[in-house]
């Protein structure tokens, strides 16, 4: 049903503006803008949005409490960015593989080491300084219960010891990190089941998800794919509750009332150019993300939140330099080059992905340049650190010496290839890799279609350098290379490998000529992966908003959730269980 003019008026998001714009005092408004009034297409207990880390435990949890649950996912599928994932799995605090594996850890340890403040990276960036205490104690006491609420329902784990293989600012004093199974499940990557001797080895995010979507339908979890949230309907913009929603699915926006919550899992902002940039003006939109083209994560749910008066948090763990927030790219050649998602033919979203990439297994092979061709940094210089059990070593919780045993070592390739070509513009624009034909013997690489992408102008290929500067023409280059500019970058990088010594940039013993034709180009920009910053929440998820009031009925997990800047599903899917539970037994008065 296509939504007509008094619907729209009682959308919560607009009743107020409207209704004074009308001439109709804010009062009448108000009482005007009841839930009564709206006529509703659809009525459940719980809706959650977004069927990734969060929202699928989310539903699932309140589903078993006995509520009917409607999970809306904007894409035709589910899984979000969690499905793509590596499957790694950082839940500690005393989980039974920690136990079965002696692993001594408590809730408390994992408090101790989520708020840190003496723990930094080697550019002197604190992962957890800037989090919320209320939320990662909610985070430790609940982190076993969800490891265990994996198992039963049905995610199985790489039957070895807890690792750090994958983590990310989860904490020093003990591993924690488990990796999920493939099992039989038919991989989004690659349209096939894992290989039979990688099914009990391999990690992926599809062990995660797959195993959980299918618990959430049996169960009785209505899912809509191809279901959007597009606004929340709050009875007033500053009080009274969240009472639904409305959703856009094949063109038409319905009416969706929650008798008790609402839940926001979409997933954080990373795909919203925008959004994304309110936190780093460089942030443009040449940089692509992790996890597409399978979801976007496109600040919806927090826009939605803001719109009915939430508040954001967190906000500086968005920004700080460290971990994979932003990252070198791992796979060239292609739109979506993170280091570790490949797309390859028979995946459903292979037609959008475009191409698999090149993996790069050795920076000595290429030089990287900037968009007028120009070297910018050690192409084997890495992206900013995380930290991790063992990455701090000794490591004494709470001591002044940790900060002092770290060695200033700071990883700048990032910054420097998004720093710009001093034309005044945000952003470092394009960046490439540039090779040669020995290059590509060295690496063993086939630079054809489906590995590269031509047809989009993200792989280009010439027979001299002059010919491959002028054949870079794509939506990001703004600028067109100037050919002289890059046969220079390339002779003078010779000679410092006959020199045996990078004059410029300092890549240790720089190792191979560039210059058997054929030259490549290919696509090299820094990728973006995930969030640290989302809505205002307290210990049960609820949102809060800018008066540090609590918005009834209205619920947010995961990426979308700010406050805490450990990575990924950990946290997701923690808030997933807690913002289910409390869904689960909200009660809205209207
Ligand atoms: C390639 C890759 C590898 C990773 N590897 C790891 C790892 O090994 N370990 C780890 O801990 N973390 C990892 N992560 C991070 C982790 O996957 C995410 O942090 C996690 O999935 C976030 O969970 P979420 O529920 O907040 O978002 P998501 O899992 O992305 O789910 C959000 C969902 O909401 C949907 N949605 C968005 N907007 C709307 C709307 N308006 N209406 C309806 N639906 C909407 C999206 O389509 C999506 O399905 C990885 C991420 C990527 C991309």
């Amino acid at each position: 049903m296509a939504m007509n003019r008094r619907d729209m008026l009682l959308n919560g998001t607009t009743a107020v503006a409207a209704a004074s714009l009308a001439g109709v005092a804010p009062r009448a408004a108000q009482a005007q803008a009841r839930g009564a009034a709206i006529s509703w297409d659809r009525e459940v207990d719980v809706v959650v949005v977004g069927a990734g880390a969060a929202g699928v435990p989310a539903a699932i949890v309140a589903r078993e409490a006995g509520n009917s649950v409607l999970l809306l996912e904007a894409q035709p599928h589910t899984g979000g960015h969690a499905i793509c994932s590596g499957g790694n799995v950082p839940l500690g605090g005393g989980t039974s593989a920690q136990r079965k594996w002696g692993v001594v850890d408590s809730p408390d340890i994992v408090f101790r080491d989520l708020t840190d403040w003496t723990v930094v990276e080697t550019n002197g960036a604190p992962d957890y300084r800037f989090n919320d205490r209320e939320i990662i104690r909610a985070f430790a006491d609940h982190s076993v219960e969800t490891f265990e609420f994996l198992l039963a329902h049905g995610v199985v784990f790489v039957d070895k010891a807890p690792d750090t293989l994958g983590g990310e600012s989860v904490g020093n004093s003990v591993p924690r990190e488990m990796h999920a199974a493939p099992q039989d499940f038919v991989l989004i990557q690659t349209g096939k089941p894992a290989e039979p001797e990688m099914r009990a080895r391999m990690s992926t995010g599809n062990g995660v998800m797959q195993p959980l979507v299918a618990s959430a339908r049996k169960l009785g979890v209505e899912i809509l794919t191809s279901t959007k949230m597009i606004s929340l309907h709050r009875e007033q913009l500053k009080s009274g509750a969240v009472i639904g929603l409305v959703a856009e699915s094949g063109g038409r926006r319905v009416n969706i009332r929650a008798r008790r919550a609402v839940i926001l899992a979409t997933g954080g902002h990373t795909t919203n150019v925008n959004f994304r940039r309110m936190f780093d003006p460089r942030l443009t939109e040449e940089y692509q993300v992790a996890g597409m083209p399978w979801s976007e994560q496109d600040g919806s749910g927090e826009i939605a939140g803001m719109e009915v008066g939430a508040a954001l948090w967190g906000l500086a763990n968005n920004t700080l330099e460290f971990g994979s927030r932003i990252t070198k790219p791992g796979n060239i050649g292609t739109r979506y080059g993170y280091v570790n998602l490949r797309w390859f033919p028979g995946s459903e979203v292979f037609d959008k992905a475009g191409a698999t990439g090149l993996r790069v297994t050795d920076w000595q092979n290429v030089i990287t340049v900037n968009m007028l061709g120009n070297r910018f940094y050690d192409e084997t210089g890495r992206q900013f650190g995380a930290n991790d059990y063992h990455d701090i070593n000794p490591y004494t919780p709470g001591s002044y010496l940790n900060a002092k045993n770290i060695t200033w070592n700071p990883q700048n390739w990032l910054n420097a290839a998004m720093a710009g070509i001093g034309d005044g513009h945000n952003g470092g624009g394009a960046i490439w890799a540039i090779f040669d034909s020995a290059a590509v013997a060295r690496e063993k690489w086939e630079p054809t279609p489906p590995n590269v992408d031509f047809a989009n102008g993200f792989f280009f290929q010439a027979d001299t350098l002059g010919e491959l500067a002028a054949k870079i023409k794509m939506q990001y280059q703004r600028v067109p290379m100037p050919a002289d500019n890059l046969e220079k970058t390339v002779a003078r990088y010779n000679r410092f490998v006959a020199l045996g010594r990078d004059e410029d940039f300092g890549k240790p013993g720089p190792l191979y000529p560039i210059s058997k034709p054929p030259y490549y180009a290919a696509w090299c920009t820094p990728v973006l992966h995930d969030t640290r910053a989302g809505l205002r929440i307290n210990a049960e998820c609820k949102v809060v908003d800018m008066s540090g009031e609590v918005i009834p009925g209205l619920f947010s997990a995961g990426e979308t959730a700010g406050g805490f800047s450990l990575h990924g599903l950990a946290r997701a899917l923690t808030q997933g269980v807690i913002s289910g539970k409390n869904a689960a037994v909200e009660q809205v008065k209207s």
